[in-house]
């Protein structure tokens, strides 16, 4: 058990320094130091990082810790959905926005259902570095909202059929996409328990292109997620050849957040270069600001 554990830790700082090295053009001597020394520096972002269980202080000390800046993203949308922290109004945004202010994190938010933009005006949303949000909630047989990793949603969404539900699972991504001013696309390819034995036999070449596409199309970047470890290498690799921009996520609560062990493995797997890596817009170009909704 030891060994495994301090074997995983020496393929994350390898990792971590060999991306380093690919996201430090031309090096400072203080990189190339770094490097030699197999130390993380702060090349690496994870954007997908909650403060429900901890301090944003606490988050801030793990992050210098770990050499990885984070990007929070406090649940947003209306009051129906369910979270420990969800922001849902104007106000709410401002307060939340001025406890990170100064602070070395990005803003960000993991928006709700689909209607997560009518609780903000955009002058608000803008002040964010960027959004992000994923396709697990997902309409059921009555077009009630559905957590679909809940132990409910069995009984709430039909998936007699895995193979229709996948087509349905799909065009909700694609709809997302189309209607909503997001910027980053999280936990992708994710599957209900029942199904992700079977990644491949559900996430086919022509399903993940059209999620690609959407994402080109869009300007919507693609989460590597060390939470889930998704999406797998064929996913990723169609991707890449396509132009979509990827960004890391380990989704965690305290301690959890900045452990990107598979986005940089994968990283390293696909060669990424910070050309590839998503970044937040410059103001005027955020997903809030330059999209119609
Ligand atoms: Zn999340």
């Amino acid at each position: 058990m030891t060994i495994a554990i301090s074997r995983r830790r020496f393929l994350s700082r390898a990792a971590t320094a060999s991306l380093a090295a690919a996201f430090s053009s031309p090096l400072t001597s203080a990189r190339a130091a770094a490097q030699r020394s197999g130390e993380a520096e702060f090349h690496a972002v994870d954007f997908h990082v909650h403060l429900d269980n901890s301090t944003l202080d606490k988050a801030l000390e793990l992050s210098r810790e770990r050499g990885i800046k984070f990007g929070i993203v406090e649940h947003a949308g209306t009051k129906e959905n369910q979270y420990p922290t969800l922001l849902s109004n104007d106000e709410e945004m401002r307060r939340y926005l001025a406890m990170l202010e100064g602070k070395h994190v990005f803003k960000g938010i993991q928006a709700e259902w689909t209607d997560w933009m009518t609780c903000f005006s955009r002058e608000t949303l803008a002040q964010l570095d960027y959004v992000l949000t994923d396709a697990m909630t997902f309409p059921g047989k009555d077009g009630q909202r559905v957590k679909l990793w809940t132990q409910e949603a069995a009984q709430l969404v039909d998936m007699s059929d895995k193979q229709a539900f996948m087509d349905r699972f799909v065009d909700w991504h694609t709809q997302i996409m189309a209607r909503e001013p997001f910027d980053i696309l999280a936990n992708v390819s994710w599957l209900p328990a029942s199904m992700l034995e079977q990644w491949e036999l559900y996430w086919t070449p022509p399903r993940m292109k059209k999620v690609i596409n959407a994402a080109l199309e869009y300007g919507i970047a693609l989460e590597i997620s060390s939470s889930y470890k998704l999406p797998r290498l064929p996913f990723l690799t169609l991707a890449k050849a396509a132009g979509v921009k990827f960004s890391f996520g380990s989704n965690g609560r305290y301690p959890n957040m900045g452990k990107l062990d598979y986005s940089l493995q994968m990283a390293k797997e696909l060669d990424l270069k910070p050309a590839d890596m998503f970044a937040p817009a410059p103001d005027g170009r955020k997903a809030v600001q330059r999209r119609k909704y």
